[in-house]
């Protein structure tokens, strides 16, 4: 019998609804094996396409596509210098997709070969924002009339360019100061309180829009109103100041979107210093690096709340839940409504019903991909080619976003 060899790693591109995303699929010596790997990186996709195929693909090529862990510790150290989001994105798309081989191979769903389900399905948090408390607070009824339990509310800041709702701006320049919007959202919550009670669990993203002073001002006037978790209180750049809000507040702190290297999270984790990891899994390099991650945050009472926002492929939506089903430690995951453009490219996204995400029992990672529809949608021309326009406080000094 011949061994099983990967024979050609193809990087898809294709934006269904207008962001960009980018999928691996790596393909076998065995005809009609292949997998799927989410390696999207939206703010900057061409880099990680290159560094796919100029220099991952020659890297795998030939490879036995059981050796998971070896292609990934051997693939992450081939560039000597290592990490950061384009890097682990590259990496992220060969590994979920030699996840998905391996679960075809067994005839299982990924979530099997991680130890098998914990729970049915994984509860689901949704976003709830406004330009003022009474749109948020119709956005929230609307949610928990779909059967959400969890509901992330974001309220604008008048006049403020506001992370996660709809936002005015001064002067026709994005603009941002963090005094208004930390005088604002205790009143959110305290608004939403009164009017939905006790019942129903609340999250808010700070998304390091504040001064790290503020942000544990914030989350000790939030503590009254126990939210699910606050997140992102800081930029990781500052993230020594956990050690000191923890001595604060008992609000739990949710972190770690941004981060793209184990020196960031280990020592949040081993200090019990944040509640729930919320780290991009393909930012960190794939299901092999999140699955040692969630095994690590178990043994410290850490719970997983992965990122999965629109610019999450359906491939990493599902790569997420296999990890929900199958981790003891799971906290709640971030939902994205997947349009039905979205769904048509990618058959066997995964399903959504009653404010949960639910696993299939089809074998890998139960998702495909249409190339033919995903040709329908290439990226758009985007302004900056995609970056992130600045926003300024009013006396023009650039903020972190
Ligand atoms: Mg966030």
């Amino acid at each position: 019998m011949s061994q099983l060899r990967i024979t050609d790693v193809k990087v898809i591109c294709t934006a269904p609804n207008g962001i960009r995303l980018v999928v691996v699929k790596v393909l076998t010596s065995e005809p009609g094996l292949y997998g799927l790997g989410c390696a999207t990186f939206t703010q900057r996709p061409h880099a990680v396409v290159t560094a796919i195929e100029e220099y991952l693909k020659p890297f795998v090529l030939g490879r036995d596509p059981d050796d998971i862990e070896d292609i990934y510790q051997t693939a992450y150290a081939s560039s000597y210098w290592r990490s950061g989001p384009v890097l682990n994105n590259a990496l992220s798309g060969i590994d979920q997709a030699l996840w998905d081989i391996k679960g075809k191979r067994a005839n299982m769903p990924v979530y099997q070969l991680l130890g098998g389900k914990c729970r049915e399905c994984a509860p689901l948090y949704a976003h709830a924002s406004g330009r003022d408390f009474k749109e948020v607070e119709e956005n929230v009824q609307r949610w928990r009339e779909q059967g959400y339990r969890y509901i992330r509310a974001q309220v604008a800041v008048p006049g403020m360019a506001t992370y996660g709702s709809r936002s005015m701006s001064v002067a026709g320049r994005p603009t941002w100061e963090p005094t208004p919007y930390c005088r604002l959202v205790p009143r959110l919550f305290e608004h939403l309180r009164a009017t939905f009670g006790d019942e129903i669990e609340l999250l808010h993203d700070i998304h390091e829009r504040v001064p790290p002073i503020q942000a544990i001002g914030l989350a000790k006037e939030l503590e009254k109103y126990h939210l699910f978790f606050l997140e992102d209180p800081f930029a990781p750049e500052d993230i020594d100041y956990f050690r000191i809000l923890r001595q604060q507040t008992a609000t739990p702190i949710a972190m770690g979107e941004l981060f793209v290297n184990q020196n960031e999270y280990v020592p949040l984790i081993r200090d019990r210093l944040i509640d729930f990891i919320r780290v991009h899994i393909s930012d960190i390099g794939g299901l092999s690096m999140a699955r040692k991650l969630a095994a690590f945050c178990e043994f410290f009472g850490v719970r997983t709340a992965w990122h999965g926002p629109g610019d999450v492929s359906p491939v990493g939506h599902a790569a997420n839940l296999a990890l929900d089903i199958a981790c003891w430690n799971f906290g709640i995951q971030e939902q994205t409504v997947f349009p039905e453009e979205t769904r048509a490219v990618f058959p066997g996204c995964p399903e959504i019903r009653d404010g949960a995400m639910w696993p299939s029992d089809r074998p890998g990672l139960g998702i495909d991909i249409d190339e033919k529809e995903a040709a329908k949608y290439p990226f758009p021309d985007l302004p900056l080619n995609g970056s992130w326009a600045p926003i300024r406080r009013l006396d023009g000094t650039a903020i972190r976003q």
